[in-house]
């Protein structure tokens, strides 16, 4: 048995109203630690715990060390996640209701990172967020079961922090028979690093994250997934934190499910019909979720992002 259930695949009909086109779900939303990287991390650490690992290392404080934390109280193996001073207290509440040890150090991720792997010892495994074949590998599982029901899209949309989403997805459409599939790869600006490298032509690092959209912000994104730019068809789109936002709370209304501002950016494109949709009728969102969003959260960005947008 996988850490991840199998999660529902649905037709939306409000997404597809506003989308003009027919938009499916899968809704990751759902997973027990409220988004998809209990799949990859899951089965990442299922495999070390094969190889003898005693204890799971993570340094984060969103989605990924979530997963982590479950994954260890399901294996019954214990969990350190490092995270830094800026966690929300939702976000470490979660942690603690997993009963994984929470270790707040420095001002931001990158101190918080530095001493989870200096903590690492000869049988501890450190998870990396994105950065990891097991991962990928266990990402991809969702488009197994995709390919399981009898729904081909012709466009798959996702959204991309480090890439390790993109990395699954794409190596499930091709080990389904489905590589032909186009992905349409979202991001906030300002947190935009997947875009950049492909402008660039090379993995490019950010100076700096300014989006809300937390989840999204790795300032470089993994090798694989730039590489896999020349090898699949991926098309960039970058969206404002303004639309992932209002999408997170029109999605509220629609589905009664809260996702956070990552997941939002790709519901975006189909409640503000985007011109990266035009020419495809069947459309695929992978609704990555997001555990440590609250609606107060929400619509508390969703004020300050109305007030900077008058100043522009
Ligand atoms: C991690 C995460 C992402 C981004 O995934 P990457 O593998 O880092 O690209 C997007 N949305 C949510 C909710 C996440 O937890």
């Amino acid at each position: 048995m996988p850490l991840h259930i199998e999660t529902p695949l649905l037709e939306s009909r409000p997404l597809s109203h506003a989308a003009e086109c027919s938009v499916w779900l899968k809704l990751e939303a759902l997973q027990v630690p409220g988004s998809f990287k209990i799949r990859g991390i899951g089965a990442a650490c299922e495999e070390y715990s094969r190889r003898g690992a005693r204890r799971f290392v993570s340094s984060s404080g969103g989605n990924a060390g979530l997963a982590v934390a479950y994954a260890g109280r399901r294996l019954s193996t214990p969990v350190t996640v490092v995270v830094p001073e800026t966690t929300s207290a939702r976000a470490r509440e979660l942690l603690h209701q997993e009963e994984a040890e929470i270790v707040v150090h420095g001002a931001s991720w990158h101190e918080a990172n530095l001493l989870a792997l200096s903590m690492i010892e000869e049988a501890d495994a450190f998870l990396h967020p994105f950065d990891d074949p097991l991962l990928w590998y266990g990402h991809a599982t969702m488009i197994d079961e995709l390919a399981r029901s009898a729904m081909t899209p012709d466009a798959v949309v996702l959204s991309v922090g480090g890439g390790g989403l993109l990395c699954g997805v794409i190596e499930g459409l091709r080990r389904n028979g489905l590589g032909q599939v186009p992905v349409i790869a979202v991001e906030t600006a300002g947190a935009a690093s997947f875009n950049r490298s492909l402008l660039a032509g090379h993995p490019v690092e950010l100076d700096t994250i300014s989006s809300i959209a937390t989840s999204l912000g790795a300032k470089r994104v993994c090798e694989r997934a730039f590489q896999w730019s020349a090898a699949h068809s991926i098309r960039s789109v970058v969206v404002s934190d303004c639309s992932a936002l209002s999408a997170c709370e029109r999605f509220l209304a629609d589905h009664r499910l809260l996702v956070e501002p990552a997941c939002g950016a790709s519901l975006s494109l189909a409640y503000d019909e985007s011109a990266a949709l035009a020419g495809f009728s069947r459309v695929l969102f992978i609704v990555c979720g997001g555990a440590t969003a609250t609606i107060d959260q929400i619509r508390e960005w969703s004020a300050s992002a109305a007030i900077s947008q008058e100043a522009l």
